[in-house]
């Protein structure tokens, strides 16, 4: 494919700036936008002085234009609990007229589309392995609402502009994600336990740690989020990795690659918290020829020098 103008919503945060890399990469011209409501300028410092790289800081819940574009990735959205709790109001701003303009400017411009949706959308499954074709348990009022409603509207949203306006739309239903970049202090259960352990402290476990999640290493789930950008598929498709660990398995995970023997301490176990996780895959094997690569273990290695980093750089 030749090289294209690319926008890219929520360029500073965590998956957003992995895949600004991955589309420069491979030969594109990218437009980043975020407001910095949790993204981090840090994670973009390594293309300062990229001439294929254009930010521009800005909250995409007002109407904009970037100029002509041939794609749209939207990944602009608080993600981890904490985040969106704190900032529920504009969780469901972000993911309902936020993703309206997006969809409006690449129906402006004819250009593909594609929108980073979740495993939220399944809520707490009563379907295990979660499958495309699951509608979801979700608590419309609950306090992951503000995450989990705004989300699945965003896939009504975009379901609707390529039924009604043939937009060439794409839905990833992306499941926990981790690696280098993801936020230090953003309470997910990876950034907690590796942060933990580097500063000695003990591991918080919420519930029994029997709840469990299927844990996709970053490159992964770019690789994923690229190819389907490239296929003909509107519906939604699974991104994650299906290999299921307990929190419990996770925690000791962390300890066996730090080498510490931290103390496990329980925490009360939040609100609407999903018991199960893990994604079917067979969708994205069949229509992509993809599958992840990297195991739990190999994929906290790779982190292992991010996370001390960002200890460092709390005790500087
Ligand atoms: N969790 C935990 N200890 C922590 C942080 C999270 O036991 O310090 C649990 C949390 O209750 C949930 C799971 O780990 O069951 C994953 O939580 P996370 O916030 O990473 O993301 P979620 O998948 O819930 O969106």
């Amino acid at each position: 494919m030749p090289p294209q103008r690319i926008l890219v919503t929520g360029a500073a945060g965590f998956l957003g700036s992995h895949l600004c890399d991955a589309l420069l990469a491979e030969g594109n011209d990218v437009v980043g936008v975020d407001n910095f409501a949790t993204g981090n300028n840090a994670n973009l410092a390594h293309l300062h002085g990229e001439p294929r790289f254009q930010f521009e800081e800005r909250d995409i819940c007002q109407p904009f234009d970037v100029g002509r574009v041939d794609g749209v990735f939207n990944f602009a959205s608080p993600a981890s609990p904490i985040d969106y709790m704190r900032l529920g109001v504009e969780t469901l701003l972000v993911g309902s007229a936020g993703t309206l303009n997006t969809l409006e400017l690449a129906k402006r411009y004819s250009a593909a589309y594609l929108h980073a949706s979740t495993s939220e959308c399944y809520g707490d499954p009563e379907v295990h392995p979660q499958v495309e074709t699951y509608w979801g348990n979700v608590n419309p009022i609950g306090p992951r609402s503000v995450y989990d409603e705004a989300k699945r509207f965003s896939e009504a949203a975009v379901a609707a502009y390529q039924r009604y306006h043939g937009v060439n739309t794409h839905l990833v239903r992306i499941f926990n994600t981790y690696g280098p970049r993801l936020q230090a202090n953003d309470g997910r259960v990876i950034s907690n336990l590796m942060m933990q352990a580097l500063r000695g402290e003990p591991l918080t476990i919420y519930g029994n740690g029997l709840q469990t999640r299927s844990f996709c290493y970053v490159s992964d789930l770019i690789e994923g989020i690229v190819r389907l950008s490239k296929s003909e598929e509107h519906d939604p498709v699974n991104i994650g990795n299906p290999d299921e660990w307990t929190i419990l398995e996770c925690a000791r995970e962390v300890q066996a690659l730090i080498g510490s023997e931290c103390e496990i301490v329980f925490k009360p176990l939040p609100q609407d918290d999903p018991t199960r996780r893990r994604p079917d895959i067979s969708k994205a094997k069949a229509l992509l020829a993809w599958s992840p690569k990297v195991s739990l273990r190999e994929g906290l290695a790779k982190s292992l020098g991010y996370f001390r980093s960002c200890v460092a750089a709390e005790q500087a």
